[in-house]
């Protein structure tokens, strides 16, 4: 049983009529399809459910939530000059479709966005979007009680990563007070280093989102087919819609000129012999991350990924040497000619080394494909820094 209205089982029926109960010395009115929401975010346990209620109520009497929609949305100057972004129509199911081109937003600025105003903006839009819920169920005439969102990440570096903190908030702030609002999360026209910002921004996706997220390379772009009607497709996402002003706001400028895929160097390695590359980490601003991208000719080739504290980094301060550190054990790789995309950001500063391994092979040298990318989440600049390692066969 899915839990929503006319499709309950008896234990989801029991539940419905526990939190009813709990809810009925309280002078509110909530009607069941909002009752069931709260049920289903919290698995039907009526008690957590029923505290989830009454603190977003609070939250929404606090705040004066119920009249946000009266004002103009926060930051709407600025938010158009640092992302592209808007409500757009809807899925085959009715739910109202929210658009950003996320990577090409400008991290950079976002961040200096006041935080408040900024989840204000947000809230704003779970507002409007709920306003749109209720249009929609109108027009279908059925309950519509969810939303979609169309991710566009083509052109997202590392950068990125700087904003996840902010995403964090929101999801949280979704999470507790927007129970069962999301749909589906389609992130769309991801670009190499996503595998890498995906790995970060899990962690704090509750698993019920996560679940909700649909991942396609814009070589799978046609399957958004499946979930919109081509009409409610803007071109560019491989429908037919052209509104007459644009489907969404245009991209910054500045943001346009963002390169996609990394520039590969092409490296041979001898039989038995070892390719390294190694990232000195002595970052005076703290929080440096390696990213890596490469594509190798043959399984037989071996990588891994190891790090050596310098000394009196904070690492053990009484070493004057201190060993090297595997934070990837020396492993086959799984997939040739499939690009494998990783991560590590040092505790310390140090010495990264990335270690291409054909030592296994007696006979055959065997060619890799491979970029790094080495990012400062807390500096100023939103570019990367170009790094050339120091390259090492052996
Ligand atoms: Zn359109």
């Amino acid at each position: 049983m899915s839990g929503y209205l006319g499709d309950l089982s008896s234990v989801q029926e029991k539940s419905l009529e526990e939190l009813k109960e709990l809810l009925s010395t309280e002078i509110i009115t909530a009607d069941e399809a909002t009752l069931l929401r709260f049920l289903r975010a919290r698995s039907f346990d009526a008690k957590a459910a029923y505290n989830q209620y009454t603190q977003t109520r609070e939250w929404r009497i606090n705040n004066d939530i119920d009249h946000i929609l009266d004002q103009d949305r926060p930051l709407e100057k600025e938010v158009k000059k640092i992302v592209s972004c808007g409500f757009h129509k809807h899925d085959k199911f009715g739910r109202p479709c929210y658009i950003e081109h996320t990577g090409r937003m400008d991290i950079a600025a976002l961040l200096k966005l006041p935080s408040d105003q900024f989840i204000a903006w947000h809230i704003w839009n779970n507002e409007k979007q709920i306003q749109r819920m209720t249009q929609l169920s109108k027009k279908f005439d059925r309950p519509i009680e969810s939303m979609v969102h169309i991710h566009d990440t083509a052109g997202a570096t590392m950068v990125l990563r700087k904003a996840l903190n902010s995403f964090k908030r929101v999801a949280k702030l979704d999470q507790d007070y927007y129970p069962e609002r999301m749909g589906k999360i389609f992130i769309v026209n991801t670009p190499w280093v996503f595998p890498v910002l995906w790995k970060i921004a899990k962690i704090f996706l509750d698993p019920k989102t996560r679940a909700k997220c649909v991942v396609l390379k814009s070589s799978e772009l046609h399957k958004l087919g499946d979930y919109f009607n081509p009409e409610d497709l803007p071109e560019e996402f491989g429908g037919t819609c052209r509104c007459d002003n644009g489907c969404l706001p245009p991209i910054p400028k500045h943001m346009l000129e963002v390169k996609d895929n990394p520039q590969l160097t092409e490296q041979s390695i001898g039989a038995k012999k070892t390719f390294t590359y190694t990232v000195d980490c002595d970052s005076k601003k703290g929080d440096l991350s390696i990213a890596w991208y490469f594509k190798a000719t043959s399984k037989d080739i071996q990588f891994g990924v190891k790090f050596k504290p310098k000394p009196h980094s904070g690492w053990k301060d009484d070493a004057n040497e201190i060993d090297d550190i595997w934070v990837e054990d020396l492993e086959p790789i799984l997939e040739c000619e499939t690009s494998i995309t990783g991560f590590y950001a040092p505790p310390c500063p140090g010495i990264c080394t990335l270690v291409w391994d054909n030592s296994n092979c007696k006979w055959l040298s065997r060619t890799i494909k491979y970029h790094v990318m080495v990012s400062e989440a807390d500096s100023d600049s939103d570019e990367e820094i170009p790094t050339n390692g120091n390259k090492e066969n052996s």
